[in-house]
């Protein structure tokens, strides 16, 4: 692997406690992660007249979006788009969404963010197929002090076989967790025997309508409890109405079943709602076959695959699966951080001053408060981590709270310290997180 030397050295001014434009701050400011909250800096950025630099492993913007494109949100148009890129799209010829619409992830994509990524100020500043493998402060690891602060940010970016070095001012790690899923293994440990079903195990929610020979007539099992497991139930069943010798079995960890059903009715987003009330049913007429609460140990393969686990207190095997969807979350992956100093709450791998505000034991999606930059920051100044990335493990995570985070962010980091302090979220009161259906997966 080649390694080549760039630095981009557009003119800025962010020096938030100055004011002032020191050789450091004549850098742009990198965004790592071209998904909602990414993007969402981005057109925070463009509005302060700041430079910046976005890297998007993908090969276009959204590619975590892209691997669940077929799902439908739970959130309408309304609570899905920064109210800033808005603004920008809206002097454009945009054909703006009816907010009461609720769109897939395709559409999220094709209908909102890929516009903003075609924005000439956007377009310019955003590096597709550029994978940040570390970030660190120029001449500094991490444990030197000295002028620490002063020291610009250096990046190191894989593209093309290559690893180039980009120096920014300051750094948005806006990477999410999607991309880093929990194993089915109940105690969170990735075994060698997990990893080697790899080609028979789907992490994502798959598309089964495209792929539907995986898994028609086949005996698949969901591992999960939230509402990526719910989605992948529901076109399962729906594979099954065709054909219908598909067996889905359902394992989770819940003491209950009801509390995968999440608020129903009760849910203010009410197609959210839905997803609980329909799988209420299939469970209730038998189409899917649940085994709660479950707590798999490991899993074997031979001719089909056995799932090896712990139920009401004894040793118990699940046999004779052909397939299995684990969909029991994401975690945050902090290899790109390592070189940075960092705080990380010890539960919810979230950043620590959200872990109180985001615990699922104690808190509903809706009633998470409106935080930014303060409550963002890190002991390595000038780096912040923002988006579902910032939540850690919680899957409560809400596109409109990370519009929220980042706006705040880029105030501070443009010198507007008054507004950076000024949060405000408008979120709908979901009540659902506590009682199972969490907020995304
Ligand atoms: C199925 C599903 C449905 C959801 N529905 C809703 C909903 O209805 N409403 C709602 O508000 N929220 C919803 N969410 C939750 C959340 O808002 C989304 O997950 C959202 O995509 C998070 O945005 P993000 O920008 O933080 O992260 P992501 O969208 O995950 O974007 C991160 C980006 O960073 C890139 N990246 C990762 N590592 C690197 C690297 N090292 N270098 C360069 N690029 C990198 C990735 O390729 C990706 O494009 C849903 C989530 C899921 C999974």
């Amino acid at each position: 692997m080649k390694t080549t030397f760039k630095i981009l050295n557009q003119p800025s001014c962010c020096d938030p406690a100055t004011g002032c434009c020191t050789s450091e701050s004549q850098l742009p400011i990198a965004i790592i992660g071209g998904g909602p909250i990414g993007l969402a800096a981005g057109a925070q950025l463009i509005s302060r007249h700041q430079s910046f630099i976005l890297f998007e492993q993908g090969s276009e913007i959204g590619s975590n979006i892209r691997t669940w494109g077929h799902v439908t949100l739970f959130s309408p148009w309304q609570y899905n788009m920064d109210s800033t890129a808005k603004e920008l799209l809206k002097q454009t010829n945009w054909q703006e969404p009816k907010d009461e619409e609720i769109p897939t992830g395709n559409e999220l994509i094709d209908n909102y963010l890929k516009p903003l990524a075609e924005l000439e100020d956007m377009k310019s500043s955003i590096y597709t197929n550029h994978k940040v493998i570390a970030i660190t402060r120029k001449n500094n690891d991490k444990m030197k002090s000295k002028n620490r602060h002063q020291q610009s940010f250096v990046l190191y970016v894989e593209s093309d076989g290559d690893v180039k070095q980009f120096e920014a001012s300051a750094v948005i790690d806006a990477t999410g967790t999607w991309g880093n899923p929990n194993p089915a293994q109940g105690n969170g440990v990735w075994l060698p025997e997990e990893k080697a079903l790899n080609q028979k195990i789907d992490y994502q929610i798959p598309n089964i309508e495209t792929s539907s020979n995986l898994y028609a007539n086949k005996k698949i099992a969901v591992i999960g409890g939230g509402h990526s497991a719910i989605n992948s139930l529901l076109n399962l069943a729906k594979l099954k109405e065709k054909h219908p010798m598909t067996d889905i079995t359902w394992i989770l960890r819940k003491e209950n079943i009801e509390r995968a059903y999440g608020g129903e009715q009760n849910d203010e987003l009410a197609a959210r709602g839905a997803l609980g009330t329909r799988i209420r049913q299939l469970v209730e007429e038998g189409t899917i076959t649940v085994v709660t609460p479950f707590y798999v140990s490991s899993l074997k393969k031979s001719d089909k695959i056995a799932i090896i686990g712990e139920h009401q207190s004894e040793e118990k095997v699940l046999e004779g699966f052909d397939r299995l969807i684990v969909n029991t979350g994401s975690r945050p992956d902090f290899t790109i951080n390592r070189e940075l100093r960092l705080n990380i709450d010890a539960i919810t791998e979230s950043v620590p001053a959200l872990a109180t505000l985001i615990d699922p034991n104690e808190h509903s999606c809706g009633t998470v408060e409106a935080h930014g930059e303060e409550l963002l920051r890190q002991p390595e100044q000038g780096f912040y981590i923002v988006g579902a990335k910032s939540y850690g493990r919680a899957p409560t995570f809400l596109m409109a709270t990370g519009y929220e985070q980042v706006r705040s962010v880029v105030a501070y980091l443009t010198g507007d310290l008054e507004s950076a302090k000024d949060v405000k979220l408008n979120l709908p009161e979901t009540g659902v997180c506590n009682s199972g259906l969490g907020g995304c997966c």
